[in-house]
Protein backbone atom coordinates (compact mmCIF):
# COMPACT_ATOMS: atom_id res chain seq x y z
CA UNK A 1 0.00 0.00 0.00
CA UNK A 2 0.95 3.19 -0.82
CA UNK A 3 2.07 6.10 1.28
CA UNK A 4 -1.15 8.24 0.36
CA UNK A 5 -3.83 5.97 1.33
CA UNK A 6 -2.30 4.78 4.45
CA UNK A 7 -2.28 8.47 5.86
CA UNK A 8 -5.88 8.80 4.33
CA UNK A 9 -6.79 5.24 6.71
CA UNK A 10 -5.15 6.85 9.23
CA UNK A 11 -7.00 10.10 8.82
CA UNK A 12 -10.29 7.95 9.29
CA UNK A 13 -9.07 5.88 12.32
CA UNK A 14 -8.49 8.78 13.93
CA UNK A 15 -11.95 10.59 13.27
CA UNK A 16 -13.63 11.86 16.28
CA UNK A 17 -17.29 11.25 16.72
CA UNK A 18 -19.03 13.68 18.90
CA UNK A 19 -20.72 11.95 21.96
CA UNK A 20 -23.35 13.48 24.70
CA UNK A 21 -24.39 11.15 27.88
CA UNK A 22 -22.58 7.88 25.94
CA UNK A 23 -24.80 8.37 22.55
CA UNK A 24 -23.68 9.33 18.93
CA UNK A 25 -24.44 13.06 18.19
CA UNK A 26 -26.06 13.91 14.94
CA UNK A 27 -25.82 17.52 13.29
CA UNK A 28 -29.12 17.79 12.16
CA UNK A 29 -30.51 20.04 10.04
CA UNK A 30 -34.37 19.56 10.14
CA UNK A 31 -37.23 16.92 10.56
CA UNK A 32 -40.44 16.06 9.26
CA UNK A 33 -42.90 14.71 10.94
CA UNK A 34 -44.88 13.59 8.20
CA UNK A 35 -42.80 13.07 5.04
CA UNK A 36 -44.82 11.36 2.50
CA UNK A 37 -41.84 11.50 -0.42
CA UNK A 38 -39.13 9.82 1.52
CA UNK A 39 -39.44 5.75 1.16
CA UNK A 40 -42.32 3.65 1.95
CA UNK A 41 -45.61 5.19 3.54
CA UNK A 42 -45.82 8.17 5.80
CA UNK A 43 -42.22 8.59 7.67
CA UNK A 44 -40.00 10.53 9.82
CA UNK A 45 -37.55 12.32 8.65
CA UNK A 46 -34.49 13.59 10.00
CA UNK A 47 -32.26 15.73 7.23
CA UNK A 48 -28.60 15.46 8.41
CA UNK A 49 -26.22 18.57 8.08
CA UNK A 50 -23.14 18.21 5.49
CA UNK A 51 -22.67 17.71 2.21
CA UNK A 52 -19.41 17.43 0.20
CA UNK A 53 -20.73 17.74 -3.13
CA UNK A 54 -22.09 20.98 -4.62
CA UNK A 55 -25.15 19.45 -6.65
CA UNK A 56 -26.02 23.06 -9.26
CA UNK A 57 -29.80 22.30 -9.03
CA UNK A 58 -29.76 21.59 -4.85
CA UNK A 59 -32.43 23.03 -3.65
CA UNK A 60 -30.95 22.60 0.17
CA UNK A 61 -27.61 24.38 -0.03
CA UNK A 62 -28.19 25.01 3.85
CA UNK A 63 -27.56 21.71 4.32
CA UNK A 64 -23.73 21.75 3.03
CA UNK A 65 -22.14 22.54 5.83
CA UNK A 66 -20.75 20.34 8.05
CA UNK A 67 -20.50 19.80 11.91
CA UNK A 68 -23.51 23.03 12.40
CA UNK A 69 -27.54 22.78 12.88
CA UNK A 70 -29.03 21.37 15.70
CA UNK A 71 -27.28 18.34 17.65
CA UNK A 72 -28.87 15.74 18.44
CA UNK A 73 -28.35 11.96 20.12
CA UNK A 74 -29.82 9.21 18.87
CA UNK A 75 -32.59 9.05 21.51
CA UNK A 76 -33.48 12.28 20.82
CA UNK A 77 -34.44 11.45 17.54
CA UNK A 78 -36.23 8.48 18.77
CA UNK A 79 -38.22 10.98 21.35
CA UNK A 80 -38.77 13.19 18.31
CA UNK A 81 -40.26 10.55 15.94
CA UNK A 82 -42.10 7.97 17.93
CA UNK A 83 -45.32 9.67 18.29
CA UNK A 84 -46.00 9.23 15.29
CA UNK A 85 -45.86 6.07 15.19
CA UNK A 86 -49.29 5.34 14.55
CA UNK A 87 -49.19 6.99 11.40
CA UNK A 88 -46.09 4.95 10.20
CA UNK A 89 -49.08 1.67 9.12
CA UNK A 90 -47.15 -1.07 8.23
CA UNK A 91 -44.69 0.65 5.53
CA UNK A 92 -43.98 3.43 6.89
CA UNK A 93 -41.43 4.18 9.87
CA UNK A 94 -37.70 6.87 9.92
CA UNK A 95 -35.62 8.00 7.42
CA UNK A 96 -32.67 9.54 7.22
CA UNK A 97 -31.67 11.96 4.84
CA UNK A 98 -29.37 15.02 3.81
CA UNK A 99 -27.61 16.62 2.97
CA UNK A 100 -25.23 13.89 2.97
CA UNK A 101 -26.41 10.90 5.83
CA UNK A 102 -23.19 9.12 5.12
CA UNK A 103 -20.86 11.60 5.76
CA UNK A 104 -22.48 10.65 9.62
CA UNK A 105 -22.01 6.94 9.43
CA UNK A 106 -21.54 6.19 13.03
CA UNK A 107 -24.60 8.20 13.86
CA UNK A 108 -26.84 6.41 11.61
CA UNK A 109 -25.73 3.20 12.79
CA UNK A 110 -26.57 3.70 16.14
CA UNK A 111 -29.90 5.19 15.15
CA UNK A 112 -30.99 2.35 13.17
CA UNK A 113 -29.65 -0.54 15.45
CA UNK A 114 -32.29 1.22 17.95
CA UNK A 115 -35.19 1.13 15.24
CA UNK A 116 -34.36 -2.57 14.32
CA UNK A 117 -34.95 -3.50 18.14
CA UNK A 118 -37.92 -1.83 18.59
CA UNK A 119 -39.61 -2.80 14.93
CA UNK A 120 -39.05 0.22 13.27
CA UNK A 121 -38.94 0.91 9.02
CA UNK A 122 -35.67 2.51 8.11
CA UNK A 123 -34.70 3.79 5.20
CA UNK A 124 -31.46 5.59 4.06
CA UNK A 125 -31.86 8.85 1.84
CA UNK A 126 -28.12 9.00 -0.62
CA UNK A 127 -26.37 10.07 -3.08
CA UNK A 128 -23.24 7.58 -2.23
CA UNK A 129 -20.71 10.45 -2.34
CA UNK A 130 -18.98 9.14 0.59
CA UNK A 131 -18.61 5.54 -0.57
CA UNK A 132 -15.46 3.88 -0.69
CA UNK A 133 -14.37 0.16 -0.39
CA UNK A 134 -11.52 1.07 2.02
CA UNK A 135 -11.68 0.05 5.49
CA UNK A 136 -12.71 1.00 8.03
CA UNK A 137 -15.07 2.46 6.20
CA UNK A 138 -16.56 -0.64 4.71
CA UNK A 139 -17.09 -2.06 7.27
CA UNK A 140 -19.44 1.07 8.77
CA UNK A 141 -21.46 0.39 5.81
CA UNK A 142 -21.94 -3.54 6.10
CA UNK A 143 -22.82 -2.27 9.62
CA UNK A 144 -25.19 0.17 8.43
CA UNK A 145 -26.75 -2.17 5.17
CA UNK A 146 -27.31 -4.86 8.43
CA UNK A 147 -29.94 -2.37 10.03
CA UNK A 148 -31.03 -0.55 6.20
CA UNK A 149 -34.54 -2.21 5.25
CA UNK A 150 -34.29 0.37 2.20
CA UNK A 151 -32.56 2.71 0.50
CA UNK A 152 -33.13 5.91 -1.93
CA UNK A 153 -29.81 6.76 -4.04
CA UNK A 154 -29.88 9.28 -6.26
CA UNK A 155 -28.19 9.05 -9.30
CA UNK A 156 -26.83 12.00 -10.58
CA UNK A 157 -25.51 11.96 -13.93
CA UNK A 158 -24.73 8.26 -15.27
CA UNK A 159 -21.24 9.76 -17.27
CA UNK A 160 -18.83 10.63 -14.70
CA UNK A 161 -17.06 13.53 -16.35
CA UNK A 162 -20.36 15.33 -16.38
CA UNK A 163 -21.38 14.18 -13.06
CA UNK A 164 -18.31 15.84 -12.06
CA UNK A 165 -19.14 18.97 -13.93
CA UNK A 166 -22.87 18.79 -12.44
CA UNK A 167 -21.82 18.34 -8.38
CA UNK A 168 -18.07 18.37 -8.58
CA UNK A 169 -17.39 14.57 -7.96
CA UNK A 170 -17.02 11.78 -10.49
CA UNK A 171 -19.50 8.90 -9.93
CA UNK A 172 -17.31 5.73 -10.12
CA UNK A 173 -17.50 4.90 -6.27
CA UNK A 174 -21.41 5.76 -6.29
CA UNK A 175 -21.87 3.28 -9.03
CA UNK A 176 -19.79 0.80 -7.29
CA UNK A 177 -22.37 1.70 -3.94
CA UNK A 178 -25.13 0.80 -5.97
CA UNK A 179 -23.56 -2.63 -7.50
CA UNK A 180 -22.56 -3.52 -4.05
CA UNK A 181 -26.13 -2.94 -2.64
CA UNK A 182 -27.40 -5.25 -6.01
CA UNK A 183 -25.40 -7.81 -5.11
CA UNK A 184 -26.23 -8.33 -1.26
CA UNK A 185 -30.39 -7.70 -2.87
CA UNK A 186 -30.79 -5.03 -0.90
CA UNK A 187 -33.79 -3.07 -2.14
CA UNK A 188 -33.13 0.27 -3.38
CA UNK A 189 -35.57 3.20 -5.27
CA UNK A 190 -33.09 5.04 -7.36
CA UNK A 191 -34.07 8.56 -8.39
CA UNK A 192 -32.62 10.91 -11.12
CA UNK A 193 -33.31 14.97 -11.59
CA UNK A 194 -34.11 15.66 -15.13
CA UNK A 195 -32.31 18.59 -16.18
CA UNK A 196 -32.65 20.30 -19.11
CA UNK A 197 -28.97 21.16 -20.73
CA UNK A 198 -27.77 18.93 -18.31
CA UNK A 199 -29.33 15.50 -17.86
CA UNK A 200 -32.49 15.85 -20.16
CA UNK A 201 -30.10 14.11 -23.19
CA UNK A 202 -31.28 10.87 -24.89
CA UNK A 203 -28.33 9.11 -24.85
CA UNK A 204 -27.44 9.62 -21.00
CA UNK A 205 -30.90 8.72 -20.21
CA UNK A 206 -30.65 5.38 -21.92
CA UNK A 207 -27.06 4.69 -20.82
CA UNK A 208 -28.84 5.09 -16.94
CA UNK A 209 -31.36 2.61 -18.00
CA UNK A 210 -29.35 0.03 -19.59
CA UNK A 211 -27.33 0.45 -16.17
CA UNK A 212 -30.08 -0.04 -13.86
CA UNK A 213 -31.48 -2.73 -15.70
CA UNK A 214 -28.35 -4.39 -14.89
CA UNK A 215 -29.08 -4.11 -11.09
CA UNK A 216 -30.88 -6.84 -9.17
CA UNK A 217 -32.41 -5.17 -6.36
CA UNK A 218 -34.54 -2.01 -8.22
CA UNK A 219 -37.44 -1.92 -6.61
CA UNK A 220 -38.39 1.67 -8.18
CA UNK A 221 -37.24 4.38 -10.57
CA UNK A 222 -38.20 7.74 -10.32
CA UNK A 223 -37.47 10.81 -12.47
CA UNK A 224 -38.09 14.42 -10.90
CA UNK A 225 -38.15 17.26 -12.54
CA UNK A 226 -36.01 19.64 -12.03
CA UNK A 227 -37.44 22.64 -10.24
CA UNK A 228 -36.59 25.58 -9.37
CA UNK A 229 -38.25 26.39 -5.77
CA UNK A 230 -34.84 26.61 -4.01
CA UNK A 231 -33.14 29.29 -5.99
CA UNK A 232 -34.33 32.17 -3.02
CA UNK A 233 -31.76 30.30 -1.11
CA UNK A 234 -28.83 30.55 -3.04
CA UNK A 235 -29.41 34.78 -3.31
CA UNK A 236 -29.90 34.90 0.37
CA UNK A 237 -26.53 32.97 0.83
CA UNK A 238 -24.77 34.94 -1.66
CA UNK A 239 -23.83 32.15 -4.10
CA UNK A 240 -23.75 31.52 -7.49
CA UNK A 241 -26.51 29.73 -9.07
CA UNK A 242 -25.26 27.96 -12.22
CA UNK A 243 -28.59 26.92 -13.54
CA UNK A 244 -29.76 30.79 -13.75
CA UNK A 245 -32.08 30.75 -16.68
CA UNK A 246 -32.52 27.02 -17.36
CA UNK A 247 -37.06 26.00 -16.89
CA UNK A 248 -38.06 23.02 -15.67
CA UNK A 249 -38.28 20.33 -18.18
CA UNK A 250 -41.54 20.02 -20.23
CA UNK A 251 -44.05 17.14 -19.47
CA UNK A 252 -42.95 15.66 -22.49
CA UNK A 253 -39.51 15.29 -21.94
CA UNK A 254 -40.31 14.05 -18.36
CA UNK A 255 -42.50 11.09 -19.93
CA UNK A 256 -39.59 10.34 -22.38
CA UNK A 257 -37.17 9.84 -19.41
CA UNK A 258 -39.80 7.81 -17.61
CA UNK A 259 -39.92 5.45 -20.84
CA UNK A 260 -36.06 5.69 -20.98
CA UNK A 261 -35.31 4.64 -17.58
CA UNK A 262 -37.91 2.09 -17.85
CA UNK A 263 -39.80 3.27 -14.47
CA UNK A 264 -42.84 1.00 -15.96
CA UNK A 265 -40.87 -2.07 -15.47
CA UNK A 266 -39.51 -1.60 -11.52
CA UNK A 267 -43.17 -1.87 -9.70
CA UNK A 268 -41.62 -3.87 -6.73
CA UNK A 269 -42.52 -0.94 -3.99
CA UNK A 270 -45.99 -1.80 -4.34
CA UNK A 271 -45.08 -5.48 -3.16
CA UNK A 272 -43.57 -3.62 -0.21
S1 LIG B 1 -25.92 15.57 -2.86
FE1 LIG B 1 -27.93 16.35 -2.24
S2 LIG B 1 -27.51 17.79 -0.57
FE2 LIG B 1 -25.57 17.38 -1.60
S3 LIG B 1 -25.37 19.05 -3.06
FE3 LIG B 1 -26.33 17.33 -4.11
S4 LIG B 1 -28.53 17.65 -3.96
FE4 LIG B 1 -27.52 18.98 -2.43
Amino acid sequence: MGGRAMVYERRIHERKVPMRDGQILGYVHSTESFGAVDGPGIRFVAFMQGCNMRCQFCHNPDTWKKNVGSEMTTDEILEQALPYRQFWGEDGGITLSGGEILLQIEFAIELFTKCKKIGINTCLDTCGQPFTHRQPWFSKFEKLMEVTDILLVDIKHINSDEHRKLTGYRNENILEMCEYLSAINKPVWIRHVLIPQRTDFDNYLKQLGDYIKTLTNVQKVEVLPYHTMGVHKYHEMGIKYDLEGIEPPAPERVKNAEKLLHVEDYRGYLEV
